[in-house]
């Protein structure tokens, strides 16, 4: 890892708290592990919100003024965001777009020049965004650097763990049950990583409307593949995956909806669901159990 930046004379040892704003709580998470009691940090969007149609409230916009550091996922998933995040860099502020550090090369392509990012279901391209953060978090508080290296080293530990449990749980789906067909397309890192197909009723964003044909597509699809399971998403409305399901039942193939994934919003706090390991167990549970 790089070596801190020099403290600039007179700021050697701040007492305050980095004060910090996040969008999504998974990057609160990173924000919260890697800086300990040395930061405040509070995430703009809790369980069940979709992060591509939040819009800021006067509180939020507070509430970025205020913060020292900014972190989001950028690549359009805070959509209705951008204006405001822009703003806040222009103005000098520590913003890091966490998906936008990530190596080009790791990311999946949506079209020419549009990046998918729902980085956080591979927790090895996702553990990329851990670095960035604790460099930001370094420059604003240098005295506190070894610690923040050694947080985050373990963070990056635990998501390595994570990732050969999700490899262990998944590869007894046999070859063509290997299909995972939610609301939108949340899931293609997660696809990508554990070689499962996935399909999405709507795109990668959630603000473009799934049409009638959409879902007839997508119905002929599973009673062609004989797929058992489609699954909902915490921060999604359900009525699309119920349509699905209607339509499918219609051609005479039963398909059952399996539990809600967690795919753009983590659980509610202090449950098992509430941190990103727990949300990505439940997530590897509910899939490998509802198309084993
Ligand atoms: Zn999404």
């Amino acid at each position: 890892m790089a070596p801190a930046t020099p403290a600039a004379p007179g700021k050697t040892s701040r007492t305050a708290p980095i004060k910090a704003v996040t969008t999504v709580a998974m990057l609160e998470e990173i924000v919260r592990t890697v800086g300990g009691d040395r930061v405040e940090v509070q995430a703009l969007m809790g369980p069940g919100v979709d992060p591509h149609l939040y819009r800021a409230t006067a509180r939020d916009t507070e509430r970025l003024d205020q913060a020292e550091l900014i972190v989001a996922v950028g690549l359009h998933l805070e959509g209705k965001l951008d204006d405001i995040l822009a703003r806040q860099t222009q103005r000098g502020k520590t913003v890091v777009m966490a998906g936008e550090t990530i190596p080009e090369s790791m990311r999946l392509k949506v079209e020419a020049g549009k990046d998918d990012p729902h980085i956080w279901h591979d927790p090895i391209r996702w553990q990329e965004v851990v670095d960035p953060i604790r460099e930001a978090l370094t420059k604003l508080d240098p005295a506190h650097a070894d610690e923040f290296t050694s947080r985050a080293e373990d963070y990056i530990r635990a998501m390595n763990e994570l990732d050969g449990e999700a490899e262990l749980a998944l590869k007894g789906i046999p070859e063509e049950r290997r299909v995972l067909i939610t609301a939108h397309d949340a899931f293609r890192y997660f696809g990508d990583r554990y070689k499962i197909e996935v399909r999405g009723i709507q795109g990668i964003n959630t603000a473009s409307e799934a049409s009638a044909r959409d879902i007839m597509e997508l119905a002929d699809f599973i009673v062609a593949r004989k797929i058992r399971a489609i699954f909902v998403e915490s921060s999604v409305p359900p009525a699309t995956i119920e349509a699905l399901q209607k339509a499918v039942r219609a051609q005479g193939h039963q398909v059952e909806v399996g539990p809600a994934l967690y795919s753009d919003a983590m659980g509610t706090p202090g449950t098992p669901e509430g941190n990103y390991i727990g949300m990505f167990r439940h997530n590897i549970k509910a899939i490998s159990e509802a198309l084993k």
